[in-house]
C-alpha cells in the first residue's frame, strides 16, 4: 500500500500508466442492474459517513441516481459493447485532402479524482481508400470520453481506433479540456486549461499540422 502523501501527488501529477485503460479482468461479468444496485449501497454509505441523513425526501433518491449516472452515462464508455460501430465506406470521390471534425463535445471524468473534465476535441484525417460518417467520429469521441479517464490516454485511444478503422496513419486528434480537479480543488487555477495533442504519418509534417491548427484555432 502506498503511503498517503504519495497517493496525493501521483493523482495531482496525472500521470497515466498505459494507454489501455486499467480494467479488471472480471470488468463486466455483472450486468449494468446488478452494478447499479451495488454502487448505490456503496454510495449510501459514503454519503452517510459525511454526516447525512438519508431518511430526508431529497436525499433518499441520491444514491439511486449517482449508480445510475455512473453506469449508463458519465462511464458507460468503459464497456465494450457500448462501443459505436465504426462503419467506413469506399472513398469513391478520392478526396485526399485533410477532412476536420471540429468542437466535439467533451464530458469526461478524472480518473485520479472522479471530476469533470469538460472541453473539445477536434480531429482530422486525410482519406486513403476508407472514409468514415462524420457522427461516428463524434461518437467514438464520446465513448472514450465516457470513463475515468488522463487526457493524454484519451487523444491516444481515439487516435489509434481511428488509423485502424482508416487504414491510415495520417490522423491527428486534439483535445482541449478544463479538469474540475484542477480548478475547484488543488491548485484552484479557475483560467487554466490542458491541450493534449496526438498525430501520426504526415502529420508529423509540420506544414500540414500547421494547417490543421489554423482551421481549429479560428
Ligand atoms: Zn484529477
Amino acid at each position: 500500500m502506498k503511503d498517503k502523501e504519495q497517493i496525493i501527488i501521483e493523482g495531482d501529477a496525472h500521470f497515466s500508466t498505459s494507454i489501455k485503460t486499467p480494467l479488471r479482468a472480471d470488468a463486466f461479468d455483472k450486468s449494468d442492474d446488478e452494478k447499479i444496485k451495488n454502487i448505490q449501497h456503496h454510495f449510501k454509505m459514503i454519503m452517510e459517513e459525511i454526516g447525512l441523513d438519508l431518511t430526508d425526501d431529497s436525499l433518499s433518491g441520491t444514491p439511486y441516481r449517482v449508480a445510475k449516472m455512473y453506469v449508463k452515462e458519465l462511464f458507460y464508455g468503459l464497456n465494450p459493447v457500448n462501443k459505436p460501430k465504426l462503419s467506413t465506406f469506399d472513398n469513391k470521390y478520392s478526396y485526399q485532402k485533410m477532412l476536420v471534425e471540429q468542437n466535439i463535445n467533451i464530458d469526461s471524468a478524472c480518473e485520479h479524482h472522479f471530476l469533470p473534465i469538460v472541453g473539445q476535441a477536434h480531429v482530422a484525417y486525410i482519406p486513403k481508400d476508407k472514409v468514415i460518417g462524420l457522427s461516428k467520429i463524434n461518437r467514438l469521441v464520446d465513448y472514450y470520453a465516457r470513463r475515468p479517464q488522463v487526457q493524454e490516454r484519451l487523444v491516444l485511444q481515439i487516435l489509434n481506433d481511428l488509423q485502424m478503422v482508416l487504414d491510415t496513419q495520417d490522423v491527428i486528434v486534439m483535445v482541449t479540456a478544463k479538469h474540475l480537479c484542477v480548478s475547484s480543488r488543488g491548485i484552484k487555477d479557475q483560467s487554466s486549461f490542458t491541450t493534449t495533442l496526438e498525430y501520426g504519418g504526415c502529420f508529423s509534417e509540420t506544414e500540414i499540422r500547421n494547417e490543421f491548427l489554423k482551421i481549429v484555432s479560428d
